[in-house]
């Protein structure tokens, strides 16, 4: 019993340090913050944000690899060395036209000070054994960073990985969804709309024809299944047949394993529209499949805890989101990325430009950092009591097959 009391002991002091190193850190984390906010860089092109990441981390002693496995802006920045080797994941890009809607200033702001707080951690005399990486992922809206990352072996060595995402409200485990994301353009032949209309194959016809059996489709869809579609070329003018048309589309599950039948089933509506009207077809795989968010039950208790202990009570889940490509990370090690609610009163949704606002207020940073803090006091729990890392792992194993 002495030896658990000690560990808690040691535990308490430590995260103590973490929160501290945060504290005395937030007028720096706030500027980088407010810089990416400012400078708003869509997904791979986040240049200025790889750059303001990594010479922040680098100035504050961490070893920093620009441009890691080869993925330009992407980072890796560590301290430490043998294992467990812990995680925190930054994201940094924005979305088109509306700027920070999705609070990425936020994941990043919170992903670098945890990794500050875990530093300090590292190098107080009680110090456990072990090492931190703050990972730098970017194209998390369109492209999936993090499943390139994955496949280039970015992960490699890694024990485990969080990140924390801005919302609406707290939740500790949302709901992610599995997503493909896949375009079609369907090619007909082009002729005078009115003096020859029998010799033109109407390849708008196959587009809109494609999406109403997606509509009717959608009647023997299970509930949790989502498609998605836009028709983004449609021809040029009304007294030309089109030629070309084009549509973007999403197909969303809630676990991995049903994904590649919903595809299936919507490229068949996509396949039937083309030989209904004579057009050739053509997809497109747009980004690698995202897959659902493996929440591990472990590190997410202990989350829970730390973040109950600093003032933060969350319900484990919460109406279904989007998808994540996080969801790829937690299928290859135990992973959790709870969400934080990042204002008073009625929070609007991510992806709207009330959002954009909200992301960059005095409320949104100072709960950024409360849970940047749960973070940096969960793999405090972890660090300094390897039997928890045992466990995780072994819950892993049974979950993720
Ligand atoms: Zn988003
Ligand atoms: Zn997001």
């Amino acid at each position: 019993m002495a030896n658990k009391e000690t560990i808690l002991k040691l535990c308490q002091a430590l995260k103590g340090i973490a929160s501290a190193k945060i504290d005395t850190s937030s007028e720096i984390l706030h500027h980088m913050s407010d810089q990416i906010w400012k400078n708003p860089e869509l997904s791979s092109k986040e240049e200025k944000a790889h750059h303001l990441l990594t010479s922040l981390l680098e100035n504050q002693g961490f070893t920093v690899e620009r441009s890691y496995t080869g993925i330009e802006t992407a980072f890796r920045a560590t301290f430490g060395s043998g294992r467990p080797n812990v995680c925190v994941i930054c994201e940094y890009d924005a979305l088109p036209e509306i700027g920070h809607a999705c609070g990425h200033n936020l994941i990043a702001e919170a992903g670098v000070a945890a990794g500050l707080g875990l530093k300090a951690v590292l190098e107080s005399s009680n110090a456990p054994k072990g090492m931190l990486t703050v990972m730098g992922t970017p194209a998390e809206e369109y492209g999936g960073g993090k499943i390139d990352m994955i496949d280039n072996g970015a992960f490699d060595g890694i024990d485990l990985a969080m990140m924390v995402h801005p919302a609406v409200s707290d939740i500790l485990a949302p709901g992610y969804l599995a997503c493909s994301q896949f375009s079609v353009a369907f090619t007909g032949k082009a002729a005078h709309a009115a003096a020859f209309p029998w010799e033109g194959v109407n390849a708008l016809d196959a587009a809109v024809m494609a999406y109403t059996s997606i509509s009717a489709l959608r009647q023997q869809m299970k509930p949790t299944w989502r498609v998605h579609a836009i028709i983004s070329d449609g021809g040029t003018k009304p007294n030309i047949i089109p030629e070309l048309s084009k549509m973007e589309l999403f197909a969303r599950t809630s676990i991995k394993s049903e994904l590649p039948l919903l595809v299936e089933k919507v490229q068949q509506c996509l396949k039937g529209a083309a030989e209904a009207t004579g057009c050739t077809h053509e997809i497109t795989q747009n980004s690698k499949p995202y897959y659902d968010l493996l929440s591990n039950k472990i590190l997410l208790d202990l989350y829970k805890n730390n973040w109950s202990a600093l003032g933060v009570e969350a319900p484990l889940t919460g109406s279904s989101s989007g998808s994540t490509d996080m969801g790829n990370v937690s299928y290859v090690m135990p992973s959790i990325h709870p969400k934080f609610r990042v204002g008073p009163g009625n929070v609007p949704g991510i992806h709207t430009e009330k959002f954009t606002v909200i992301a960059n207020t005095p409320d949104a940073h100072r709960m950024t950092l409360i849970a940047a803090k749960a973070m940096a006091h969960t793999c405090v729990d972890v660090l300094t009591d390897q039997k928890l890392m045992t466990e995780i792992n072994e819950e892993f194993k049974s979950s993720s097959v």
